[in-house]
């Protein structure tokens, strides 16, 4: 493989993965050549050699084979020419006046931050009901004026936006206040950079390094429990931080207090703030985002035509998250402007047709719950807690039936979703309402509301 080769490698990928991955990850490779179908590099660090490796090496591959060169595999090494303890250094400038999708100052060390998606700003959220509270307090984390909440605990379902809003903060703190640092990265990689530091027996850098930030994020924080040394780190960091007042910003799948595996003193601490949910997407808000997409497309694809109701045919039916709601729009023009059609509802259903049948819809028995509280006007909390005034048990047991008829637990799952309740108890409220439903017509038209409020 020739020098030129490589440079046409480095070219592709630059359009890619953009400039500054490009800067940070790419341009400190040195390609030492290629013999029985191994091309090898060097790389200045460790971590750069881990990063690279995993994040870049099948791109760096690919683009290799495209290229014509033969290469099963591609290797990175740490040279020892270059001192490990100089890391490669992005100057702010850049990183801001470029909105770059590196997030922290890499200057006095070597900050681990993750890589920023650009397109993920708030310019870019759509706001709806499920997820204005998380959005407000994201927006005004952003504004980076005195802590008011530490941490910021976000959580909710695969794809619902933790990571974009994550990332927007990121971003608009960055651009407001170029001089602080703020490191974003999964809490996968913050264990991954811990036993690196064991490892490599830097565990005092390590912890300088992270003490010295003035907004830490960490993304998926379910990730750490039940790896206890990490954990323990982790607690660590945050304290020493929040005695410092610097911001911290934590996601994950659920509520601080329903991570198993993860340690009292820590859920404590991460209650401590202000804990929000993202709630699943409400068609609106599917609608939404969806809008918006498509508006990017059209200017994308300049040329093609989208029929009237498909976007709503697509919030409608694609329920799952968000990431699949984008991941079908993106399919479906993608196929219309290679197929040089229209996109109809025809189209559509054709080109999507597996993620439809994927998420033909599964109602929940938390779900269920929820709409049922809301309909009759009392706290989720009192379906599943202990209260046996009628005007809650009759909602309780609306929301039991419903449950049985809606979803396939079994009677013993569902009295578990409804604080631990016995089956027995589950079917007499089952029972109740099949009773009365014979006679009270309004109950009738409550269940056939409901009904369809859930299966839309
Ligand atoms: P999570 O981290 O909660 O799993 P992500 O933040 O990765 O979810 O979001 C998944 C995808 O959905 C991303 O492409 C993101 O931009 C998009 N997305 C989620 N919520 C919204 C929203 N409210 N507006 C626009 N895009 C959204
Ligand atoms: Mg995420």
């Amino acid at each position: 493989m020739t020098k030129e080769t490589w440079g046409q490698v480095c070219n592709a990928l630059q359009k890619t993965i953009g400039r500054n991955n490009y800067v940070t990850w790419i341009e400190p490779l040195r390609l030492n050549g290629l013999s029985d179908g191994i091309a090898s590099f060097d790389v200045p660090t460790n971590f750069m050699r881990d990063w690279v490796s995993r994040n870049y090496g099948e791109q760096i591959r690919q683009q290799l084979i495209r290229l014509g060169v033969e290469v099963d595999r591609v290797e990175f090494t740490v040279s020892a020419a270059k001192p490990a303890a100089e890391p490669r250094r992005v100057p702010i400038e850049k990183v801001t006046r470029s909105r770059a999708k590196v997030a922290a100052r890499t200057d006095d060390a070597d900050l681990p931050a993750a890589p920023l998606d650009t397109r993920f700003t708030f310019d870019s959220f759509v706001v709806g009901k499920p997820n204005e509270l998380a959005h407000a307090a994201a927006r005004r984390v952003a504004e980076g004026g005195p802590v008011s909440f530490n941490p910021l605990f976000l959580y909710g379902g695969v794809g619902l936006g933790k990571t974009h809003l994550m990332h927007a903060i990121a971003h608009e703190l960055q651009a407001r206040q170029p001089q602080l640092r703020v490191l974003y990265l999964s809490a996968e990689q913050f264990m991954y950079r811990f036993v690196q530091a064991l490892r490599d027996k830097q565990v005092m850098d390590f912890k300088e390094l992270f003490r010295s930030v003035d907004v830490l994020m960490v993304d998926d924080v379910q990730f750490i429990a039940g790896k206890d040394s990490t954990q323990e780190e982790f607690f660590h960091t945050f304290n020493a931080l929040v005695d410092q007042n610097k911001q911290i910003i934590i996601s994950a799948d659920r509520a601080p207090g329903e991570i198993k595996d993860l340690e009292e003193r820590i859920k404590s601490r991460l209650q401590c703030g202000l804990v929000v949910d993202l709630h699943p997407t409400d068609y609106e808000l599917r609608l939404g985002i969806l809008q918006q997409k498509a508006e990017m497309y059209r200017q994308q694809y300049s040329g093609l035509t989208l029929a009237n109701g498909v976007l709503e045919f697509l919030a409608h039916r694609i329920t799952t998250n968000v990431r699949v709601l984008e991941g079908a729009l993106t399919r479906l023009f993608a196929f219309a402007s290679l197929v040089g059609r229209e996109i109809t509802l025809d189209l559509a259903q054709d080109c999507l047709a597996d993620i439809l049948r994927a998420s033909d819809r599964k109602v929940t028995v938390e779900e269920i719950q929820r709409k049922v509280a809301e309909h009759y006007n009392i706290r989720l909390a009192d379906m599943i807690g202990p209260k046996r005034a009628r005007t809650i048990a009759r909602p309780r047991q609306v929301a039991m039936y419903l449950s049985k008829h809606m979803t396939t637990r079994s009677l013993p799952e569902i009295g578990r979703r409804f604080g631990g309740r016995d089956h027995t108890t589950i079917m007499h409220g089952i029972r109740k309402v099949e009773e009365l439903k014979g006679t009270d017509g309004q109950l009738r038209e409550d269940l056939d509301l409901l009904r369809r409020l859930l299966e839309s």
